[in-house]
């Protein structure tokens, strides 16, 4: 058996889904489960439908699910023609009704709890399920439906629930691997239930988790991940067109790059599959006839070699300072209890001298939240920064790559690096406006100049602009002016 999960863009139309049935159909002997995300923007709509409404907003909520309701009617009408009226009336029309009820109660006040944001956020997989499935058995495959809900199990944290393995492989085992032998399952990915029954979310892009949880639980073969480029890419192509594509990356290299802003692969997704041993291949549905990158126990390549660039936007640097080291532990404990509790990850952490700086994801009122852990701590928020990493196995003590690293950063304006917090990454924080150039530079010096700069010819390095980076620098307060760490 294998499991092939279908990312929203590879369902965005009738189109779409006629070439993930083509794709399926090659591997029909494999017994595919397929694991599909909701259909191209959908999560995002129904989420703004959900915050209209909840603001009293009806106007807004309305026009988004008709926009919905729309968009997954006609794309099923263009797959199965006249056949898909009485599907539409009996399957998708009640789904649309029953959202509406939920979308009308939280105008009328219901209270917009994480819980009802999972409930109303579960119809994107629950309708692509469905027409996927019908699509399939309309284009000739045979195919089974399965609610995800049933199946994988999680604990009570809604919009980031924890999948509880044991009991979502035996599920698993039970249905789904019985199914699988005459039929090919499909079930939507990021959708769960608690014991209970109760809807939970795995965490946006958690349908890459379900196909590796699903992959896990019935011990495929292979886990594919189709999506809308042709693999891992040595940068990402929304920063940097002309990356190079990864043959075939570590399951470590994988967790790593996609825990620093991969988005091809959800960071929690290696590792069901990685304890069994189970390869992950990504792969274009566009481009099938590209075969991908495979993720896999060992790699060929030499440690030391930098696979990937990776990259986060929208980063805050903070800076605090206490007055006695002392107080130091129990503050970043503090800091520690605040992060857990909100979720927050924190990327970059550098001791200094007086203190602790660290980059983490901006958000408004970071600085306010940040008080109240100490009063008597200095806080200084640094906005508008970019964290940068470079991923591949060994590449942290490989005193080389640092120095190259460094040399091709030169005129960026480092604010924190962080080398050793894992053997497999290096990190850089820079100024946000500087991200682009400095991913060029660094390509250029680990990879090979890349094609084009987001389909522009390249301009200048980011040498160029060293200039003004660098004057920067002094403009940093004393308060907050980072020991040396270059
Ligand atoms: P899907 O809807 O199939 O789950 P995602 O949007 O979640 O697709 O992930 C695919 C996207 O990941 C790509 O379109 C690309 O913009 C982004 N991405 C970020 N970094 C990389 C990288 N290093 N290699 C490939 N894609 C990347
Ligand atoms: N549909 C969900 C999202 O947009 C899950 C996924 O696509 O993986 O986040
Ligand atoms: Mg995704």
């Amino acid at each position: 058996m294998i499991v092939m999960k279908f990312g929203g863009s590879s369902l965005e139309s009738a189109g779409a889904i006629e070439q993930a049935a083509s794709i399926v159909k090659e591997h029909l002997d494999q017994k595919p489960v397929l694991v599909v995300s909701a259909m191209a923007k959908t999560t995002d709509q129904l989420l703004e439908a959900a915050r209209s409404a909840a603001r009293g907003d009806s106007y807004s909520a309305r026009q988004h699910t008709e926009a919905l309701r729309r968009m997954h009617c006609n794309e099923t009408r263009g797959v199965l023609g006249q056949r898909a009226e009485p599907f539409l009336r009996d399957s998708i029309a009640p789904m649309f009704r029953d959202l509406q009820v939920l979308l009308v109660e939280l105008r009328e006040g219901r209270p917009f709890t994480p819980q009802i944001q999972d409930e109303v956020l579960s119809y994107g997989e629950r309708l692509s399920s469905l027409i996927v499935a019908e699509s399939f058995r309309h284009l000739g495959i045979r195919a089974a439906q399965v609610d995800a809900r049933k199946v994988i199990v999680t604990d009570g944290q809604f919009t980031h629930a924890t999948p509880l393995h044991w009991d979502t492989y035996s599920r698993l085992r039970r249905t789904v691997a019985l199914l699988a032998r005459d039929r090919v399952v499909v079930m939507g990915g990021f959708i769960g239930a608690t014991l209970d029954g109760v809807t939970t979310t795995l965490g946006r892009g958690g349908s890459d988790l379900t196909a590796s949880l699903v992959g896990a639980g019935i011990s495929a073969d292979e886990i594919q991940i189709w999506t809308d480029v042709d693999g891992m890419l040595s940068c990402d192509p929304r920063v940097l067109a002309g990356g190079r594509l990864l043959r075939e990356i570590s399951y470590q290299e994988a967790q790593e790059m996609a825990r620093f802003g991969a988005k091809v692969l959800h960071p929690a997704s290696v590792a069901p599959a990685l304890c069994q041993r189970i390869p992950i291949v990504i792969r274009n549905s566009r481009r099938p006839e590209v075969q991908g990158t495979r993720v896999v126990s060992k790699v060929q390549s030499a440690p030391g070699i930098v696979k990937c660039l990776t990259s986060k936007a929208g980063m805050a640097v903070v800076h605090l300072r206490v007055k006695n080291r002392g107080m130091l532990s129990s503050i970043t404990g503090g800091l520690a209890d605040l992060f857990a509790r909100e979720h927050i990850a924190v990327d970059l952490i550098q001791a200094q001298e007086q203190g602790i700086s660290f980059a983490l994801e901006n958000w408004p009122g970071l600085s306010q939240v940040l008080r109240k852990v100490d009063e008597s701590v200095d806080i200084a928020v640094e906005e508008d920064r970019a964290a940068i990493w470079l991923v591949g196995e060994g590449i942290a003590h490989a005193a080389s790559t640092l120095a190259r690293a460094r040399g091709a950063l030169q005129g960026a304006d480092v604010r924190l690096a962080s080398q050793g917090s894992s053997s497999l990454s290096l990190g850089f924080v820079i100024r946000e406006a500087d991200l682009q150039a400095a991913m060029e530079a660094l390509h250029r010096e680990f990879f090979a100049a890349p094609a084009s700069l987001n389909g522009r010819p390249r301009t200048s390095s980011i040498r160029t602009e060293v200039g003004q980076a660098l004057s920067l620098r002094g403009a940093l307060s004393p308060a907050v002016a980072l020991k040396s760490n270059q």
